[in-house]
């Protein structure tokens, strides 16, 4: 008696006459998450690596996530919601950081110097608790130290090679709790602690900002500069403003 299986083969439509330009794995935005952490995702989940995947939106190399995040034009969004079915609207929002908090949005740097703050600052405990782990946008405040959630201190750098993140450098499909430079996994960082009072000022801090952003008080800008200043203030230098110490420094 034959045990052979006939398999039945059909010739189906073409991938894109059925999909469209809709890239093959669309990833769901997390709460809070940044544009350029989304993207490194959507990457990985394409078989694309985050380096490479800077070539789809016709840009080179260096932080080209990040610069997309800061100035990402109109059409960019439509061609990102055409290839994942999000409203532009959507992506924006994954942009948005309100104007007036600029001055405390950490500045852009590919290396890390020491004394000088990097670019993004993390959670060890929240990428490991997350099922897909991400970076989110309060993260790039320097106004940020230590994680609600959690209570530790935030860092900005890798523990184990000293680097900035450098998500948007990762020449393989590794996931972005990863150090693209050296391979350690941020979710294993020791917990840096934080004195209550700390915390309490900086959750102050965050309620003031909040709660002027919401009235759309013209105060917010005074208050913003103040404490942009709060390193001259502290005696830290007079060049010194509060987006340039490195978060261990503003931790202290
Ligand atoms: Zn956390
Ligand atoms: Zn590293």
């Amino acid at each position: 008696m034959s045990c052979r299986t006939s398999y039945a083969i059909e010739v189906r439509e073409r991938y894109q006459d059925v999909a469209g330009y809709r890239w093959p794995v669309v990833v769901d935005a997390q709460p809070d998450e940044l544009l350029s952490s989304w993207l490194h995702r959507l990457s990985i989940a394409n078989g694309v690596a985050p380096r490479a995947f800077s070539g789809e939106f016709g840009l080179g190399g260096g932080m080209w996530s990040v610069r997309l995040e800061l100035r990402p034009p109109q059409d960019v969004a439509a061609w990102l919601g055409v290839r994942t079915g999000k409203t532009p609207e959507a992506i924006m929002a994954m942009t948005r950081m309100d104007e007036a908090l600029g001055p405390l949005v950490l500045p852009l740097r590919e290396t890390a110097r020491r004394g000088r703050s990097n670019w993004l600052q993390y959670c060890a405990s929240c990428l490991a608790d997350d099922r897909a782990p991400y970076f989110r946008r309060s993260w790039r405040l320097a106004s940020r130290i230590s994680c609600f959630r959690h209570g530790c201190g935030l860092r900005d750098r890798c523990p184990a090679c000293r680097g900035g993140i450098a998500l948007f450098a990762q020449r393989d499909l590794i996931p972005q709790h990863v150090c693209a430079r050296c391979n350690f996994d941020l979710r294993n960082c020791a917990k840096i602690s934080v004195e209550a009072a700390a915390r309490r000022l900086e959750r102050s801090i965050d309620d003031i900002c909040k709660a002027e952003l919401v009235k759309n008080s013209s105060a917010i800008h005074e208050w913003v500069a103040r404490l942009r200043h709060v390193p001259v203030v502290a005696g830290l230098g007079a060049g010194r403003t509060l987006a340039n110490l490195p978060t261990s420094s503003r931790i202290r």
